[in-house]
C-alpha cells in the first residue's frame, strides 16, 4: 500500500509538472506566454546584470490578414516564429508578448552579440519563402528594437527602452533591427 501511494504521488507530481509547463506556454508558437516571459525575465535579472532584451514585431501584418485571411495569417506567423527560433542562440528565452510581437531575452549578451542575434533574426525572416497563393510570393519581415541591460534598469524600463528602438525601426522603414545601450539617466 505504501508503494502504491508513493507511485500515485509521483504520477500526480509528473502530471502537475506537465500541466504547469503547458500553462506557461503559448499554444500556437510554443514560446513562453507573456506572463511567464516577464516572470522569467525578472528572475534572471535578479541573478545577473548582463544580457539584452529584444522586441520583435511583424511588419504590416494586418495587410496579410486583410489580403489572405486570418488562417493564412496564422501560417505566416508560424513561419516567422520558426525563423526567430533559428536566429537566437541556445539558452535565449523567447516569449510571445502580443499577437504578432515577440520578446527575446539574451542572457549574458553584450551589445555586439545582441546586434548580431537581432540581425540574424531579421535576415532569417526576410529569407522566408511565403506563397499564400500559388505563384504569388509575399515578403515577410520584422522590425526589431533592443536594449542592453544595465544593473539599475528595471524590467519595465528595459521594455520601454527596447520599445523606443522598435518604434525607430518601424519609422526607419521596417525590416530593420536597432539595438542600443540605454542612455544613462541624467544625474
Ligand atoms: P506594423 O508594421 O506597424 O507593426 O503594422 P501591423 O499591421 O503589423 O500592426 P498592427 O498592430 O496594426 O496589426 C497587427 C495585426 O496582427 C493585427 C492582428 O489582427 C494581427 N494578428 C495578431 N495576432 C495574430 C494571430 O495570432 N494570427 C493572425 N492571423 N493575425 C494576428
Ligand atoms: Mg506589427
Ligand atoms: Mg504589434
Amino acid at each position: 500500500a505504501h508503494r502504491e501511494l508513493a507511485r500515485a504521488h509521483a504520477q500526480l507530481a509528473a502530471a502537475h509538472r506537465r500541466l504547469s509547463e503547458k500553462a506557461s506556454r503559448d499554444d500556437m508558437t510554443g514560446m513562453l506566454n507573456r506572463e511567464t516571459f516577464f516572470a522569467t525575465l525578472e528572475r534572471s535579472r535578479r541573478r545577473s546584470d548582463r544580457g539584452a532584451l529584444l522586441i520583435i514585431d511583424a511588419d504590416h501584418f494586418k495587410a496579410i490578414n486583410d489580403s489572405y485571411g486570418h488562417l493564412t495569417g496564422d501560417d505566416a506567423l508560424l513561419l516567422i516564429t520558426a525563423a526567430i527560433k533559428k536566429g537566437v542562440r541556445a539558452g535565449d528565452v523567447l516569449g510571445r508578448i502580443g499577437g504578432e510581437e515577440f520578446g527575446a531575452f539574451l542572457a549574458g549578451a553584450s551589445e555586439q552579440e545582441a546586434r548580431n542575434v537581432a540581425e540574424r533574426i531579421r535576415r532569417e525572416v526576410e529569407r522566408i519563402a511565403f506563397h499564400p497563393v500559388e505563384g504569388t510570393a509575399v515578403p515577410l519581415t520584422v522590425s526589431i528594437g533592443g536594449t542592453v541591460c544595465t544593473a539599475e534598469a528595471t524590467v519595465s524600463e528595459l521594455m520601454r527602452a527596447a520599445d523606443r528602438r522598435l518604434y525607430e525601426a518601424k519609422h526607419g522603414g521596417r525590416n530593420l533591427a536597432i539595438v542600443d545601450r540605454p542612455v544613462p539617466r541624467a544625474a
